[in-house]
């Protein structure tokens, strides 16, 4: 590409507008242009690594066994009703009318309407598994659209969505995600962390966020450089709670809700239907139970409130226990025993909840933390802060801010159940399917790239991203040798496979160079006074690299 003839239009000046590192030079540089709040367009730059990123994305979900399609932007209000999340959804949902009056949303993200394809076409065992994915622009009218586009209200995104048989084969689509997520963040260069993510939700093991460490991100996480534990200090407070041994409890009153529908538990919890992920009614010993498995939404974490999964009332001790009430030991966490989490309150603040009891037909009400319990490696995350020590293994944490590039969950059966999409199993019965979903925040990539790999000139792009892989810079145009020697150079590395862009711009080389620093392309070839001599500059972006370098040995170094 010759930049005489291409479209890089460059700012002197710091945007006032822009705050970030990765917001500043990504304007400055060329690479995006903001149009509304929150919505960006991709020039020439930003969209050849928009589709560098994109393409290590879908090489590694192809190897995976992920089908790529593409879903409708347009979705109707039906099928967001048919979940809840028509409701729920809130002001971040972006809605709209056609002409008959019908309303319709632009897609923050695609359970429902890949749910709905789904169960329109998948009929037994035998057509699972899949894991369908798509590359597409996202809507999301955020509350504070920031920091160009790590934040947008328009933005791009990977979505995938598993569909299996059962939890267990649900379980192995997940690792599968999280073993191909590990790839593509590696592939990206990124210094990243795999970070539990909402604890509570999913009982840890089901629901991992990957965090790029950045300064300016929005996530604070904890992770220990020992034995690897990371996590999101939001979703993680209540971590490896434990009950004191049972003759040591202090709590004598036994409590038994007795609830038997979802409208009733609903109303005993003061709660929208919808936040309920399951109710189970059972009978012990004559008497009846309900364990309840509450949580907010993954859409609605931002709210705070509903960030954390709130069990109620579970006293199921053992692992038989949950199988036999359709749990797997994951649902309810590495303990036996589930707090009401409020996310707004500290431990201390904890008064008067029920909880189950480390025993079958037991629970305790008016149960206060921590007079009532001892909780023997519990961490409050809330506080979590830098030298604490390590829940697992008591090393001293390390505490960093982060940018969330990525969300795998397992699903469960939430939105096979609200939408009825079901499949004849082995043994004639009609189940639910199971899923997954697992996203990456494409166009947040770009941004959280830039956070970590730039200088006071500009960006340094990690080669596997860069819009060109060698820039060459002829600093004096107006001399015919340059001109030609540049010409010839370009079109050697050309013709061995590498994109190259020629500065062959009429201006100043002091422009070129600050234009070369700011667009940060990785490698760079200088044309100058040398030349006479037959010899070029070649540098490299991250300054690991400066040398003389004969003409005819260009092709040599770059084989
Ligand atoms: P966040 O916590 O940053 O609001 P999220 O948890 O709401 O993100 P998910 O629903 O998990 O986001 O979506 C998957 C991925 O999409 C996120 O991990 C993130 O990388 C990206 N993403 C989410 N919201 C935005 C946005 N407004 N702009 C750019 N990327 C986003
Ligand atoms: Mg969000
Ligand atoms: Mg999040
Ligand atoms: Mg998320």
């Amino acid at each position: 590409m010759r930049a005489s003839k291409f479209f890089m239009p460059t700012l002197k000046e710091n945007p006032s507008e822009a705050e970030t590192p990765s917001h500043i030079f990504l304007l400055r540089a060329g690479y995006i242009r903001m149009l509304a709040a929150g919505i960006y367009e991709y020039l020439p730059l930003g969209f050849r690594v928009l589709k560098k990123i994109e393409n290590i994305i879908r090489k590694n979900m192809d190897e995976a066994g992920a089908l790529e399609l593409l879903l409708p932007i347009l979705t109707p209000a039906s099928l967001w009703k048919e979940t809840g999340r028509w409701d729920v959804y809130g002001k971040e949902l972006f809605r709209l009318k056609d002409r008959n009056d019908r309303d319709f949303a632009l897609g923050p993200t695609h359970e429902e309407t890949i749910t709905d394809l789904v169960r329109k076409t998948i009929k037994s065992y035998k057509d699972l598994p899949y894991n369908f994915y798509q590359i597409q622009t996202k809507f999301r009218d955020e509350a504070r659209p920031r920091y160009g586009l790590i934040r947008g209200r328009e933005f791009i995104m990977k979505d995938a969505y598993s569909f299996d048989i059962s939890e267990e084969e649900a379980i192995k689509s997940y690792e599968i995600m999280k073993e191909t997520y590990h790839k593509i963040f590696k592939q990206l260069g990124l210094d990243y962390l795999m970070v539990e993510a909402d604890v509570g939700a999913i009982g840890g093991k089901y629901s991992h966020e990957f965090v790029v460490k950045a300064a300016n991100g929005e996530a604070n996480i904890v992770y220990c450089e020992n034995c690897g534990y990371a996590a999101n200090v939001e979703a993680a407070k209540f971590h490896n709670a434990k009950l004191p041994p049972e003759e040591e409890l202090p709590i004598e009153e036994v409590y038994t809700p007795n609830i038997k529908s979802v409208e009733e538990v609903a109303k005993f919890l003061n709660l929208p239907e919808q936040k309920i992920v399951k109710t189970l009614i059972y009978k012990l010993d004559n008497q009846d139970f309900v364990a309840i498995l509450i949580r907010g939404d993954r859409e609605i974490n931002e709210t705070k409130v509903a960030n954390y999964f709130k069990v109620l009332d579970v006293s199921l001790a053992s692992s038989e226990d949950l199988e036999k009430l359709g749990l797997v030991e994951g649902f309810v966490g590495p303990i036996n025993i589930n707090l009401p989490i409020y996310a707004d309150k500290s431990v201390e603040e904890l008064k008067n909840f029920v909880v189950g009891a480390n025993k079958k037909d037991y629970h305790f009400k008016n149960v206060n933390i921590p007079r009532d319990f001892q909780v023997e490696g519990f961490y409050d995350f809330a506080t979590a802060k830098e030298n604490d020590p390590c829940p697992v293994c008591k090393s001293p944490l390390k505490a960093t801010r982060g940018l969330e590039v990525g969300h795998i969950f397992l699903l469960g059966t939430k939105y096979s159940d609200a939408m009825k999409a079901t499949f004849i199993d082995k043994d004639g019965k009609e189940k639910p399917i199971v899923m997954g979903c697992y996203g990456i925040g494409v166009s947040r990539l770009i941004a959280a790239i830039v956070e970590q790999s730039h200088d006071e000139n500009g960006i340094i792009w990690p080669e596997e991203v860069a819009p060109f892989d060698i820039h060459i810079l002829i600093l004096n145009t107006k001399d015919e040798e340059s001109l030609k020697a540049g010409e010839e150079i370009y079109n050697n590395l050309k013709s061995i496979g590498y994109d190259v862009l020629l500065d062959d711009r009429d201006i100043s080389a002091g422009m070129k160079f600050k234009d070369a620093d700011l667009i940060g392309i990785p490698y760079r070839i200088v044309i100058g006074k040398k030349l006479k001599d037959g010899f070029v500059e070649i540098e490299k972006r991250d300054k690991s690299l400066k040398q003389e370098i004969k003409i005819e040995d260009i092709q040599k170094f770059f084989k």
